[in-house]
């Protein structure tokens, strides 16, 4: 049993000492190196070997060869206090023949670290780095090993596609998207030629899977540059495959007047609007990005909702006070402000009376002062009149017009009698 290891680098660290102490060359490699070198915590840390799996299995038999066809192994580790293991995903250097359908190598072929380096997707994903015995929990103690210039790319933020890149996102359609989330994430320019390849093949990306699409696109939605990702994706004719429609060239004055506390959905709807105008309400362009970006239920409907909420909020000062308090209690109601401020609307009008209603001693949602048991002990039945007797009653109530139950059942006395 291997000592525990109180963090996921110092298990990927161990699990490169033992492939060493057995004659192996082993790195860290791709996303854990970038992230390090940026000073940015990396999400996990992978390990690459010319250690065939059989060999990585039989080293680590807490293992599982989760892609033994492509070469990865997953390895747990044993961890300290709280967490039970470490997940290290451990691949074997390789690389990859014809990708026929675009998005899975036909076959692979086990190889040394620099070829391996040479099927990675971009520069700044092509490093590896050998960990400092003496400094195993300090990165900067690494040797970094670069056989793609990546470190100069990622010193001067730039996205370089590996070799030709043409021919990468030729392999891979779904590269162009990644190209796009790194660009967005890291605030990275896509070099020229790169650039170029990701609008001469933007048109085939309809041919990666719908999940695939919408998985990299909502990350990038959730990233620190949202508005950024949209502008890239329009810039590089993305826009039309990613969301099954036409290209479009309008200016996403919208999403960019989003702050940062905006929630994918709002995002999602603050796009819609800055492609489709006035044509927003129609329902038809929700169920395409639905299907286009396999969203959620959840995720569908909210998009609807925050929608549906801008005229409503345009007309917000026609509305009774029930009205206004019911539109301010709607679970979106927040997310919707922003979009509407977005859209240049006076949301902070709304806001602050809707906090004022918060505020006005009976609330915005107050438990109703009575119920359906109280219609039925009067005899009625249930139907379309019991709910909205139940809705009159809350009206008034959320307007000080009924403040207790004796006051509502007296109502509801001089409705039915
Ligand atoms: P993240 O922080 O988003 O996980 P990452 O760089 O670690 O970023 P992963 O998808 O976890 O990305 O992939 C790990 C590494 O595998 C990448 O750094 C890259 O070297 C390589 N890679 C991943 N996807 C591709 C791809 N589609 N084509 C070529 N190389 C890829
Ligand atoms: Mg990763």
């Amino acid at each position: 049993m291997p000592e525990p290891a109180a963090n996921a680098r110092l298990a990927a660290v161990q699990i490169i000492a033992k492939l060493k102490e057995h004659g192996q060359t082993a790195y860290l490699a791709g996303g854990c190196v970038r992230d390090a070198l940026i000073g940015a915590k990396p999400k996990d840390y992978d390990v690459a070997t010319d250690a065939t799996p059989d060999m990585v299995q039989a080293l680590f038999p807490d293992s599982a060869a989760v892609g033994a066809a492509f070469g990865v192994v997953i390895v747990y580790f044993p961890a300290t206090k709280g967490r039970t293991r470490w997940v290290t995903e451990v691949a074997t250097f390789r690389a990859e023949g014809a990708y026929s359908d675009g998005r899975r190598p036909d076959e692979v072929r086990f190889t040394n670290a620099e070829e391996d380096a040479g099927r990675r997707d971009f520069t700044i994903n092509g490093l590896f780095a050998e960990p400092n015995p003496d400094q195993p929990d300090d990165p900067s103690a690494d040797t970094i090993i670069d056989f793609v210039q990546g470190r100069t790319d990622l010193e001067n933020g730039v996205i370089r596609a590996i070799g030709d890149a043409g021919e990468r996102f030729g392999e891979d359609y779904l590269r162009m998207l990644r190209a796009v989330r790194f660009a967005s994430r890291l605030g990275f320019f896509i070099e020229a030629k790169t650039s170029a390849a990701i609008r001469a093949h933007a048109r085939y990306l309809g041919q990666i899977s719908r999940e695939r699409i919408g998985q990299e696109v909502l990350a990038m939605l959730q990233g620190p540059r949202p508005a950024l990702a949209v502008d890239l994706l329009q810039q590089h004719n993305l826009d039309a495959a990613t969301l099954n429609e036409d290209l479009n060239r309008h200016r996403l004055e919208i999403s960019k007047k989003l702050p940062a506390r905006a929630h994918v959905p709002t995002r999602l709807a603050a796009w819609l609007v800055d492609r489709h105008g006035e044509q927003s309400q129609d329902a038809r362009i929700v169920k395409r990005w639905r299907s286009a970006l396999a969203l959620s239920n959840d995720q569908r409907d909210e998009l609807n909702r925050l929608l549906q909420l801008m005229p409503t909020l345009h007309e917000w000062a026609n509305f009774s006070l029930a009205a206004r308090k019911r539109l301010a209690a709607h679970p979106n109601w927040d997310q919707s402000l922003l979009l509407y401020e977005a859209i240049g609307g006076d949301a902070l009008r709304i806001r602050k009376e809707a906090d004022a209603f918060a505020g006005d001693g009976i609330g915005l949602h107050p438990e109703p002062l009575i119920n359906g048991d109280d219609l039925l002990a009067r005899g009625l039945e249930p139907g379309p009149r019991f709910k909205t007797l139940l809705n009159q009653s809350y009206d008034l109530q959320l307007e000080g017009k009924q403040v207790d139950r004796d006051q509502a059942l007296a109502w509801i006395d001089s409705q039915i009698g």
